[in-house]
């Protein structure tokens, strides 16, 4: 029988191989720890988990493909991106994860992304794979033909590694609904075949599913009122802070409102916007989604009620929530002791990994409910696993009815996180719970089809 302390130590070990393996790989290093961190007692609880090997297949990628994506702009000039797809494990189901197109894509992001992808994909209970892809590719300032043209390319390459029952890519970052058109475009051309559950994040009418765009924003907002709930307290009248403004942000703030919250800000690379009425949604999905503009148009526009702060921390606007809905660790532990210091009640990850180590830590040692991206945020992917159960069957169900099976399976992971984090003498610590509950489904279904 292995004690707590020996898994310990064995998992120290191997973090120290995994960093040495994967030089230059930081968000990589930093998504392994934070779950390997957490592991210690259900593998000294479960001795078949100690078996020699399983962790090691577990943090290594099944397959990892790089590609050279060429594109011209519209002045003929060639550009050359580089294009990743990592296929990290498939013991539940088909890879699925999104595609990020951002200048800040290198292999140690997208793996990290695709390592998280593992576990939240695994608590939707819906038997998908983890994967995760993207580009270097920056499309902001690009015209639509230009994005076409570096779909094109990247789908060119990537069509030979993904396929409805191997690898299904989505959205992410820098990859909405208009990429996923050109993509799915281009599959359909090389393939010759309308192989619909191959991408999802499709538009409506062509094998998209209704709720997809909004199910990560909605979600998130339904993880944090079972957090809520769990306290004895619910979302109405609260106050949120909301950082982002794409897609997962957009739709944060849209069930705050509904559920009776109010989001004050929403912010880009530029800075943030702090509006006192309550972010007018039509505004800035107006901005965002119709213009691809920045967020200070929104407080030009929107009159006396809000401002824009250029280049400052979101986290600064007092709030009883913080949905953080951008991107990786862009909440440090400054900023958790400002949340903290303006009583903040929870904080739930709309985004991937948005809350440094330190941060978390902080959170959680100050009695904050804090929801992990990789339970929290599994609203969408959840919704493109329910999206190619309806390309399987060549149906499209209602909104009320996906939205129903969303609600359902938010509040499942919320259970399952809590009661888990019980079983191993954490409760309310929604990080261990998520990460061992999601490991062991995946860790059983590997010991069961054996060494591959
Ligand atoms: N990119 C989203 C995520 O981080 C969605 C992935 C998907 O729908 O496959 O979970």
């Amino acid at each position: 029988m292995t004690t707590r302390s020996e898994t310990r130590t064995a998992l120290d070990h191997l973090l120290t191989e995994i960093e040495h393996r994967n030089p230059a790989q930081p968000e990589f290093h930093q998504a392994a720890h934070e779950v390997l961190e957490t592991l210690a007692p259900v593998i000294a609880a479960r001795p078949e988990y100690a078996e020699p090997g399983l962790i090691e297949r577990l943090v290594e990628p099944e397959r990892q493909v790089i590609f050279r994506v060429p594109w011209q702009d519209d002045q003929g000039r060639v550009h050359v991106n580089r294009g990743f797809r990592v296929e990290f494990n498939s013991a539940l189901g088909p890879y699925k994860g999104g595609l990020r197109f951002h200048p800040s894509v290198n292999l140690g992001v997208i793996k990290f992304l695709g390592f998280e992808q593992i576990f939240k994909n695994a608590l939707t209970g819906l038997g998908i794979g983890g994967g995760k892809g993207g580009s270097d590719f920056d499309p902001h300032g690009r015209s639509d033909a230009e994005v076409m043209r570096f779909c094109q390319s990247f789908m060119t390459e990537l069509y030979r590694h993904i396929g409805e029952h191997t690898d299904v890519p989505a959205g992410d970052i820098g990859v909405g609904g208009r990429e996923i058109g050109y993509l799915f475009g281009q599959y359909r051309r090389i393939t010759n075949r309308w192989e619909a559950g191959v991408l999802t994040g499709k538009g409506q009418g062509w094998g998209g599913s209704l709720i997809r765009p909004e199910a990560t924003g909605y979600g998130n907002v339904l993880f944090a009122a079972a957090m809520l709930r769990e306290r004895g307290e619910d979302l109405e009248g609260q106050t949120a802070v909301v950082s982002g403004s794409g897609n997962v942000a957009i739709y944060t703030i849209e069930k705050l409102a509904a559920l009776g919250a109010n989001a004050v800000t929403c912010s880009d690379s530029s800075g943030y916007v702090v509006d006192e009425k309550g972010i007018d949604l039509d505004l800035l999905k107006q901005i965002k989604e119709v213009e691809r503009g920045r967020v200070d148009a929104y407080a030009e526009r929107r009159g006396a009620s809000a401002r824009f702060v250029p280049g400052g921390r979101v986290w600064d606007v007092p709030a009883d929530i913080a949905l953080p809905s951008a991107t990786q660790n862009e909440l440090d532990e400054n900023d958790a002791a400002t949340l903290i210091r303006n009583g903040v009640k929870a904080v739930s990850e709309g985004a991937n990994m948005p809350a440094t180590p330190e941060a978390v830590h902080l959170l959680q040692k100050a009695g904050v409910a804090f929801g992990p991206g990789k339970a929290a945020n599994a609203g969408g992917v959840a919704v493109s696993a329910l999206e190619m159960a309806q390309n399987h069957a060549r149906t499209s169900w209602s909104a009320a009815r996906v939205e129903k099976e969303l609600t359902h399976i938010m509040n499942d992971i919320h259970t399952t996180c809590h009661e888990t984090a019980e079983r191993y003498d954490a409760p309310g610590d929604y990080v261990t719970g998520a990460n061992i509950a999601g490991f062991e489904r995946v860790a059983d279904a590997m010991l069961a089809q054996g060494v591959i």
